[in-house]
């Protein structure tokens, strides 16, 4: 049985003491062991959550990092950084991140090979436009996204890779894939992960399923086979995500 694992990514939002305040609200709701729940929070916000997370068994992630340890680097942060200031997870290949800053596969790629390496726990994007959904080639595409970004990764490692299977027509936008259509990539990528590894890798990979993940629909997508808890944005900032979070009672 795969544990879920449900992760609130904030984005560009919050201060560290709106921080403050949206943990007081959300900690002790959110603080199971049913599944794994993961604040992905601004890095400007990480120290402020740890220190309010303490006790709880809430885990902290950020949403990007660089694959060098150190160097001229303006503007970025080091998986080390993100580690000693108490994250253990990080968002790779969000299509935020790939669609306005221009990340391609090369990059990402090396993301999940220094992810791992320095032993941070990936949550890696994979996701269609509404083009190619039309055209009936997203399968063609995310097969391309997942292969290219386990280049190099071992067997173990890619055990603790979670993949986030994100359609980008359904991000932000309140339209959510039905939960057949998120089922049917959610299992499409568990197939891929079998060819590339083996039936062991690719039963215990975790799939998570985003886009406007909300209350009213979590249960439903969440009780299918292959989707393993979601990657949720917009409801991440409100109440709303410890209802996500309890979504079976
Ligand atoms: C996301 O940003 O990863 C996301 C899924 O956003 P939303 O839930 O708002 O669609």
């Amino acid at each position: 049985m795969r544990k879920k694992i449900i992760a609130g990514n904030w984005k560009m939002n919050m201060t560290p003491s709106e921080t403050k305040e949206l943990i007081s609200k959300l900690k002790s709701k959110c603080d199971t062991n049913d599944v794994d729940v993961v604040f992905v929070v601004p890095s400007i916000d990480v120290t402020t959550a740890y220190e309010c997370l303490k006790g709880s068994n809430i885990k902290l992630g950020t949403q990007n990092f660089y694959f060098e340890d150190k160097g001229a680097f303006t503007g970025e942060i080091s998986a080390n950084m993100i580690l000693d200031a108490g994250a253990t997870y990080v968002i790779i290949g969000h299509s935020e991140r790939r669609g306005i800053f221009k990340e391609d596969n090369a990059m990402i790629n090396k993301k999940l090979v220094k992810a791992h390496k320095a032993g941070l726990l990936p949550i890696l994007c994979c996701g269609e436009s509404i083009e190619l959904r039309e055209k009936n080639t997203y399968k063609e595409f995310i097969s391309e996204q997942i292969k290219s970004a386990f280049n190099g990764i071992s067997e173990n490692e890619a055990k603790n890779t979670v993949i986030a299977y994100e359609p980008i027509w359904a991000i932000g936008t309140g339209k959510t894939a039905t939960s057949d259509q998120a089922e049917e990539v959610c299992a499409f990528i568990r197939d891929i992960i079998g060819t590339l590894y083996n039936d062991s890798v690719k039963n215990e990979i975790r799939i998570q399923y985003g886009g406007s993940v909300n209350a009213g629909n979590a249960k439903e997508l969440f009780g299918k086979p292959d989707i393993d808890g979601g990657l949720v944005g917009g409801a991440s900032l409100k109440e709303e995500f410890a209802s996500i979070v309890n979504y079976k009672s």
